[in-house]
């Protein structure tokens, strides 16, 4: 494959020096945080592309595609590689198509909708969108290095989940273009319930080339931590505030100690011995919510303006899959799952998770609104590994007692846990990928067809 595609590539891209062939960097680009999972990291290390293309716009998109689909060879999409499933990695070799090239926003709507490429990063987006009085709806704790396409390939939800939902919800994906892996590919526009099709699909049903992200209006938001001696204490505060409507927040995340204990470079706000929550608050309530906070027995450890993304500290940064960044450099033992707990059995449910694992299990809360206005509290606890079967047992036990499990520990679209029921995504990809080119091996329940087959 490398010779025919190194020769063609002058016919396909305006820049031949787009074309990497270097094996380091091959080897950069064809990885993710994978090794977050002790799992994935022993199924995909020593996995990479045979070369790496950055294109910069649709037609070299188009081009490369075309000469792909002609010779069957295998494309992996790439943002900006912060994910963790090994979503990005190559099973099959070909080339990584890395998009962070493409990173123009194209605009902001005056009724607060961004049009951007897909390699835009989301902290540039956000640092834009407030110039413009908007911000993102929610964004990843990556939010500096990952891009918008990534985020919609492979990523939920974030920072802002607790106030606007999950990427997937409330049209906060307007449209989408992308183009299509056959003989003659397609520029498709998506729009309305169509980007489902290609959202969380991990690159499997088509490249997305530009972007319609609803956002929100801009708030004026403060940090604060607040301190517990007891994680009862602490999760109930949480989850009230969380559902609180009067709270303005963008953020509520709680830690059981000694989880906090991890965050070196915050010992100064970190009190030992206590179980933390971080919150994102609108400024103007700050005072008030401090106040609340002391009267449910909290201690304020740290409370300040939120100065956009070059705040410091920027409490963000331990939240959501930080946290477990956090932890495994503080032991390498330490992995996670992706929980949803029932908020009406949520402390029978820990209840049980403790009694089972004692502390191989650390809870790490994180709430989310669901697509029907429901409050989730979510979770990414921290798993102690030891072995694989321990690690399925606490998964089935999870799943058992009505914990809903995305299991970050597997490295294809459906069992990750946000594949879609209806099925659109594998519609999409033998619409848009007959031979099966796109990321291929992710996305398990889907059979190549055969050669050229026709588009329906
Ligand atoms: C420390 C840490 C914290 C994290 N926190 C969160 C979090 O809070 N919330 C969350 O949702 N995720 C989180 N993640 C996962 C990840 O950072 C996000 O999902 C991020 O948005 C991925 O963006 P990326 O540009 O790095 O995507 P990549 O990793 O490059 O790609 C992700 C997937 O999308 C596909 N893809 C990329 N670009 C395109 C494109 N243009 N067209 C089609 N497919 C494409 C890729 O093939 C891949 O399958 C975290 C990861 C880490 C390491």
């Amino acid at each position: 494959m490398p010779d025919a595609l190194a020769n063609a590539i002058p016919n396909l891209i305006s820049d031949p020096q787009r074309y990497i062939a270097a094996p380091a960097i091959i080897e950069r680009l064809s990885k993710d945080f994978y090794w977050y999972s002790p799992i994935l990291k022993r199924q995909l290390d020593g996995k990479h592309a045979d070369a790496v293309i950055q294109p910069i716009d649709v037609g070299e998109i188009r081009n490369l595609l075309r000469f792909c689909f002609a010779h069957d060879i295998p494309v992996t999409p790439r943002g900006a590689g912060t994910g963790n499933y090994g979503q990005a990695i190559p099973l099959n070799g070909g080339i990584v198509l890395d998009l962070s090239r493409m990173d123009d926003i194209e605009a902001i709507t005056s009724d607060g909708v961004a049009i951007c490429q897909p390699g835009v990063r989301l902290g540039a987006l956000e640092t834009r969108a407030r110039a413009q009085g908007w911000e993102l709806r929610c964004y990843p704790s990556t939010i500096v290095k990952a891009s918008i396409g990534g985020f919609l390939g492979g990523g939920s939800g974030g920072i802002g989940s607790v106030l606007n939902g999950n990427l997937r919800d409330y049209q906060t994906v307007r449209a989408l273009e992308i183009v299509t892996m056959e003989q003659e590919p397609q520029v498709q526009l998506l729009e309305g319930q169509a980007v489902h099709d290609v959202l969380h699909a991990w690159g499997t049903n088509g490249i997305i080339t530009k972007i319609w992200l609803a956002l929100a209006p801009e708030v004026d938001w403060a940090q604060c931590s607040v301190a517990f001696d007891t994680f009862a204490k602490a999760y109930d505060f949480s989850e009230h505030i969380a559902n609180a409507p009067e709270w303005t927040k963008r953020l509520v995340t709680t830690f059981e100690w000694p989880i906090p204990s991890y965050f070196g470079s915050l010992k100064s706000i970190v009190p030992s011995g206590t179980h933390l929550i971080f919150f994102l608050i609108a400024q103007e309530q700050l005072a008030a919510f401090e106040q609340l906070s002391q009267a449910a027995g909290g201690a304020i450890t740290y409370s300040g303006a939120y100065k956009g993304l070059s705040t410091r500290p920027l409490l963000s940064d331990y939240t959501w899959n930080h946290t477990t960044l956090w932890a495994i450099k503080h032991d390498a033992a330490y992995t996670y799952l992706q929980c949803a707990f029932d908020p009406d059995r949520v402390r029978d449910q820990m209840r049980q998770l403790r009694e089972r694992y004692g502390n191989e299990m650390l809870f790490h809360m994180e709430f989310w609104k669901n697509a029907v206005g429901r409050m989730i509290p979510g979770a990414l606890p921290l798993v102690y590994f030891t072995t694989e079967e321990r690690l399925n047992d606490m998964i089935r036990f999870c799943r058992a007692i009505g914990v809903f499990v995305a299991n970050p520990h597997v490295n294809n679209v459906e069992a990750g846990g946000r594949y879609r029921e209806d099925n659109v995504q594998l519609a999409a990809k033998r619409r848009y990928d007959p031979k099966g080119l796109l990321n291929p091996g992710k996305m398990l329940s889907f059979q190549p067809q055969t050669e050229g087959a026709a588009r329906p």
